[in-house]
């Protein structure tokens, strides 16, 4: 309560951050009707289109390239005759999708490899991103997680607090301990238990595979005495069996929640449990089936997204390459925001190392993609405990010095045993369900 009521006030009025005036905000919003919701979000929409057209190059040429002014868009079926906008395009028209007005130095930029292992570069202001903060939290919420508790954070690459002022800083606002799944093993989750009892985290979050890695380590270890508020599954694809296990071991359902580095948050399960509520404040969520056409209640359809919120870096009709299924549902919690059902078409591959420890895939993409300039795509086959295959898209950025840096990281990851071979290609074939797999273990688990 300290934490919540005393430090982190002082730390937004400090730092001027308008976080908690927005999460205010959005904690009234959420309980208003669905009717009244879509009015703010077709009112923002017609916004985020108008400055679009008046300050963005990029969208200024879209729009003339499809007969459209911002006038022409009345109803969604007017928005659907701007073309999507692809993954590549954004990769391929950084510079000119960054609106007038807006300078690269002074925004905050996130790098990410994503979902498919294409690196991508997003540019945000800051107000944009204590938006997506304030949402968050709101979310975070619906878990029985209250602001200023302790956190435990179960994803690779984890940003430990480095300083004496950053940890102060943590320990201030929200304490957090770590599970790193970049190793996740016996020794790992053992040390993991011994911080849980003395910080006792009310959440756990993280992405859904390496919670489940944990429950698994908990129950054959028979560790009952691990019992947050809420567990939060985030980034990757929660699959029903292994929910059902994470919640067995935990006594408590998971809340799945599904967004991207792109836009963030797009939709997150309410304490109902009854499907996920799409954040209709922040975002326009689409549904499109392969004909171009809106999925209906029920169908899957292909989430394409216009950020509401984010002028600097305009993204509209963005093509997110997962599959969801919209519903005309209600949830049974109040709330006005929609539902949909959990999305159908995102599973990360995890690679086995000889000791047993399994190595998210998603991590060490993120490690190695997002930090070595040239690589546009990468995926990781691991044949076989001996043999590691980088299959590579790079442009004239990367060079022999990085393909060295990528090796040694490998051949150290796996700890020397396993031969790491790089292959060059042109581009890759996606799986049939339209997903791209970027770590595929042929290893028989
Ligand atoms: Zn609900």
């Amino acid at each position: 309560m300290i934490r919540r009521n005393i430090f982190e006030p002082i730390h937004c009025l400090i730092g001027k951050s308008p976080k908690l005036r927005h999460w205010k905000a959005l904690e009234i919003s959420q309980y208003l009707s669905e009717t009244t919701l879509r009015e703010i979000q077709w009112q923002r929409l017609g916004e985020i289109v108008r400055f679009s057209f008046e300050q963005n190059d990029f969208y200024r040429k879209r729009f003339r390239q499809a007969g459209l002014t911002p006038e022409d868009i009345r109803s969604p079926s007017d928005l659907r005759r701007l073309p999507v906008l692809t993954k590549s395009e954004l990769r391929n028209n950084m510079s000119e999708l960054i609106s007038r007005g807006y300078h690269l130095e002074k925004l905050q930029q996130s790098k990410t490899g994503g979902s498919t292992g294409k690196s991508l570069e997003l540019y945000f202001t800051e107000e944009c991103s204590e938006l997506r903060n304030a949402c968050s939290r709101r979310h975070d919420r619906w878990t029985g997680w209250e602001p200023g508790e302790p956190v435990a954070a179960i994803w690779g690459n984890p940003h430990y607090p480095a300083t004496v002022k950053e940890k102060l800083k943590q320990w201030m606002l929200s304490p957090v301990i770590y599970l790193d799944t970049m190793s996740v093993n016996e020794k790992a989750v053992l040390s993991f238990i011994e911080e849980w009892h003395k910080v006792r985290p009310t959440l756990i979050m993280g992405h859904a595979h390496s919670i489940f890695l944990l429950s698994q380590y908990l129950r054959d270890m028979s560790i009952k005495d691990l019992r947050p508020k809420g567990i939060l599954s985030t980034s990757m694809m929660l699959i029903p069996s292994e929910r059902r296990t994470i919640e067995e071991v935990f006594g408590l359902k998971v809340t799945d929640r599904y967004g991207c580095e792109e836009v963030s948050l797009i939709a997150c399960e309410c304490e109902k449990h009854e499907g996920m509520h799409l954040n209709i404040e922040h975002l326009f969520i689409e549904f499109i089936k392969d004909d171009g056409m809106p999925a209906a209640s029920g169908e899957p359809g292909i989430l394409v997204v216009t950020d509401l919120m984010n002028r600097a870096m305009p993204l509209i009709r963005y093509q997110v390459e997962d599959v969801g299924i919209p519903t005309d549902r209600k949830c049974s919690c109040g709330r006005g925001l929609p539902l949909m059902e959990s999305i159908t078409g995102r599973v990360a591959d995890f690679l086995l190392k000889k000791d047993g420890t399994r190595v998210a895939g998603v991590s060490l993409i993120e490690n190695t993609l997002t930090k070595l300039p040239g690589i546009v795509q990468m995926q990781i086959i691991q044949d076989s405990l001996e043999l590691v295959t980088l299959n590579l898209v790079v442009d004239t950025h990367f060079n022999t010095l990085y393909e060295d840096k990528l090796v040694n990281y490998f051949e150290a990851l796996f700890e020397h045993y396993a031969h790491i071979q790089i292959n060059y290609v042109d581009a890759f074939n996606c799986e049939d369900n339209g997903k791209f797999r970027f770590s595929i273990c042929k290893i028989k688990q």
